[in-house]
């Protein structure tokens, strides 16, 4: 063996030296790979509504009850409640009561998307459009002519309630909105990428056969009416009270030819949600109750009655802390909190956006972010020096493998996430999440191995016994 210089041997003990998690632990990636392959099907569900429907039976395969108010729970039991069918709390309850405080992770299952208008069909030269309104930051101009997909909740005039689901199996239709010709498209490629495709152009073309009846005046939205009301019942004016969205309708796949990777809508924030689902599953007696969240409206500001700015969160923990004869708010200043929610991957084709010493990269780990906002740290959760050693200590001990870094350059932009919504509460609150490509467009990309070392992190987290000493 080579022996070290003194610099060498000075440099190993002082000096900070980042390692990719492929450097750390080459055989990583086929764990990784394994546990993906739950997180591609968890991608599959695409709507808050649907990561719900989609939990509840697992949870109730691992031993979870629904929560009733008053029952006595013993050490390892498992309970969810359900918030309105798009939040989702899920709880392992600790050995500790829960006046010694619960352990939070919480990440968001709404993803940017195109809600429909309340009167959303409408017929022009004949065909027929569906109208929609943009959910969250979207680039609007990627949003035409890939597939998309219908998904959502439909409560009939006459007392159904309709599940739809539509555009994403081979043998269903496929939906999309047009985007004009280059050869036309003089005009157009001289505006700004903000004003390139506008908000009213994201119709979806959703028929142009009429239906055969000359005396009917708009016979294209008849016919397709006619469709939606042989398959799910539905008349047009259901659509005034319906929650409908379109979707893409990419299915979740491996990428890369090395499959390192995972390319599929929705990763902020299913990277995160499955992550930390996975790492509460597999929790069994934790020292500290865990409390792990599903919020739903987290992409346009967490309000309403299933964000995370609704008392149900407070009141969830209330009802938890009377069932033990505490007071809620000491549950709260004992209690600490994972904001799993992503990050920005540096992208060697924007390098301009990011500080290098100060961005995270795909393949070191989930990233650490002690504070978001944005000019001058405006609306920032900041979690202080002893938050951040508190867990990174536990990751430490646990040998989870993080980095740390700010969403990109000051004064770029910036942007917010739950950890706000939780830390008004008086509960210490940090950032941690996946590491996204491509963040917000209709197809994402995260590495198969910070997904998995973020299950890592939250189950770490959850089974750690050290009490909160700040
Ligand atoms: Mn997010
Ligand atoms: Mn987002």
């Amino acid at each position: 063996m080579v022996k070290k210089t003194k610099g060498q041997t000075l440099a190993d003990d002082i000096l900070a030296c980042p390692k990719s998690l492929a450097e750390k632990d080459h055989g990583l990636m086929e764990k990784a790979s394994d546990f993906c392959e739950g997180y591609k099907k968890f991608l599959s569900n695409k709507t808050e509504r649907e990561v719900v429907s989609y939990a509840v039976p697992i949870l109730k395969e691992h031993g979870y009850t629904e929560y009733s108010r008053g029952t006595k729970y013993k050490p390892g039991s498992k309970f969810y409640r359900i918030n309105r069918g798009k939040t989702l709390l899920m709880c392992t309850k600790g050995k500790k009561p829960v006046s010694e405080g619960v352990r939070v992770a919480v990440a968001h299952i709404d993803s940017p998307r195109l809600d429909f208008k309340p009167h959303p069909l409408f017929q022009d030269a004949d065909m027929a459009f569906f109208k929609t309104h943009y959910y969250g930051g979207i680039k609007k101009y990627q949003w035409t002519t890939i597939p998309l997909s219908i998904r959502g909740v439909v409560h009939t005039s006459d007392g159904k309630t309709v599940t739809v689901r539509i555009g994403e199996e081979d043998d269903e239709p496929s939906f999309l909105i047009t985007d004009l010709l280059p050869h036309l498209a003089q005009n157009q490629m001289r505006k700004t990428a903000s004003e390139v495709v506008e908000g009213e152009q994201l119709n979806i073309l959703i028929g142009s056969w009429p239906f055969d009846d000359e005396k009917v005046k708009e016979r294209v939205k008849l016919a397709v009416m006619q469709v939606l009301n042989e398959k799910y019942g539905i008349k047009e004016a259901d659509f005034e009270t319906a929650e409908l969205c379109a979707v893409p309708a990419f299915k979740p796949r491996d990428m890369g030819l090395d499959r390192s990777m995972v390319a599929a809508y929705g990763q902020d924030d299913s990277s995160c949600a499955y992550a930390q689902f996975m790492a509460e599953l597999d929790t069994k007696t934790p020292e500290y109750t865990t409390l792990t969240i599903f919020a739903d409206k987290e992409e346009t500001g967490s309000d309403g009655v299933t964000g995370m700015r609704s008392f149900f969160f407070r009141d969830f923990l209330e009802d938890l802390a009377q069932d033990e004869g505490c007071e809620v708010r000491h549950v709260l200043q004992k209690s600490l909190c994972l904001s799993c929610d992503v990050s920005a991957a540096f992208d060697p084709a924007y390098p301009e956006v990011q500080e290098r010493n100060n961005c995270c990269y795909l393949n070191y780990g989930p990233c650490i972010a002690k504070y978001d906002g944005s000019r001058g740290k405006y609306s920032t959760n900041d979690a202080s020096a002893e938050m951040m050693d508190h867990v990174i200590g536990i990751f430490r001990d646990a040998g989870v493998s993080w980095q740390i870094g700010e969403l990109g350059k000051i004064d770029l932009g910036g942007g917010g996430t739950i950890a706000s919504e939780i830390s008004v509460h008086n509960i210490d609150t940090v950032d941690i999440g996946v590491p996204v490509l491509s963040m917000h467009a209709p197809v994402e990309v995260t590495s198969k191995a910070d997904v998995y070392m973020l299950y890592k992190a939250v189950h770490a987290f959850f089974n750690s016994k050290k009490p909160k000493d700040f």
